[in-house]
């Protein structure tokens, strides 16, 4: 039988596998991505964890691969990626296909983490999903009708990018205001800075040794968790405006589930509650019923296993 092989590439790290038919996985690696070799450095990282899960006899179906940036998914090329210094216009599934002679697909990470949690995890079974993942940045998927949704540039499902706050602070992305300006792990980070400068007092400070530079979302939920009061605040806010933009997503998609993950999700009830609280205090009750908002389900291997739902998509299995 022939297999698949999965590939996610990442600004710090690559991972493969190898899943059998049965999409039971057979093999797994991870190497450090080595980003500042470039372009050419990094695909060598790729073939390298490629070739350490590739089958003894050879027989593989199709290559899958979630890669970061905005994307061409159709012709697998990568625009750019902030990650990944000098990647530019990166025909990365054309490549995949020379290297390794077999179909090879190529999708945006958070788009495939999307499709990963529909087919294996919090989303099994559900037909209209919107995947979040809140961390460095905050990204995002679509399922609509058991698919995922792209756009017609396939650059759709940016939900990071949604406007929360019209004249908020600057987005990476050129705008103001985006969700990930306000929600994101180092938005959370920033704000708590920004309200220590001002005189607010937090336990915070005796954490990370009176540095704030080394104050991220991660000391944020922590503090939080043991009580601190600016701690708890932050995730409040940010749990407040991802609610904004789910009480968007409600009345263009109808969706009956979010999918949050990333990072800065697993600070649970102390970012859900506020999330949850706003939806009811904003979603008319007809579009609330049936909405499900439920943590993601698969972790690390998120990317992988979309990687494989794409591969298997791809060749029609
Ligand atoms: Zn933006």
């Amino acid at each position: 039988m022939a297999c698949y092989i999965a590939v996610d590439l990442g600004g710090t790290q690559i991972r493969a596998a190898r899943y059998g038919a049965d999409q039971v996985r057979q093999a797994r690696t991870s190497l450090p991505t080595l980003a500042e070799k470039g372009v050419e450095g990094v695909l060598a990282r790729i073939e390298r964890a490629v070739r350490e899960v590739w089958p003894s006899d050879g027989r593989v179906a199709a290559i899958g691969m979630a890669a970061p940036g905005p994307l061409d998914s159709r012709r697998g090329v990568v625009h750019f990626a902030p990650n990944l210094p000098g990647w530019e216009d990166v025909p990365l599934r054309d490549w995949l296909q020379e290297t390794f002679g077999v179909p090879a697909f190529v999708g945006n990470d958070a788009n495939l983490a999307a499709l990963g949690e529909h087919r294996f995890g919090a989303g099994r079974g559900v037909n209209d999903l919107v995947y979040l993942t809140i961390s460095t940045g905050i990204g995002g998927g679509v399922i609509l009708d058991g698919r995922l949704f792209e756009g017609g540039g396939g650059l759709g499902g940016e939900v990071g990018h949604i406007t929360v706050e019209a004249e908020g602070p600057p987005c990476l992305c050129g705008s103001r205001g985006c969700l990930e300006a306000v929600a994101s792990g180092p938005a959370i980070a920033r704000a708590v800075r920004a309200a220590i400068a001002a005189g607010r007092s937090s336990s915070l400070v005796d954490r990370v040794g009176g540095d704030l530079s080394r104050i991220t979302a991660r000391e944020v939920s922590e503090a939080a968790r043991d009580g601190d009061d600016l701690a708890r605040e932050a995730l409040r806010r940010a749990g407040f405006y991802i609610g904004v933009a789910l009480v968007s997503l409600m009345y263009l998609l109808n969706p009956a589930l979010f999918v949050i993950g990333g990072s800065v999700a697993k600070a649970g009830d102390l970012l859900f509650g506020p999330i949850h609280e706003t939806v009811e205090d904003r979603a008319p009750e007809v579009y609330r019923r049936g909405v499900s908002i439920r943590p993601a389900a698969l972790g690390d291997d998120v990317g992988l296993l979309g990687a494989l739902a794409l591969a298997c998509d791809g060749v029609g299995e």
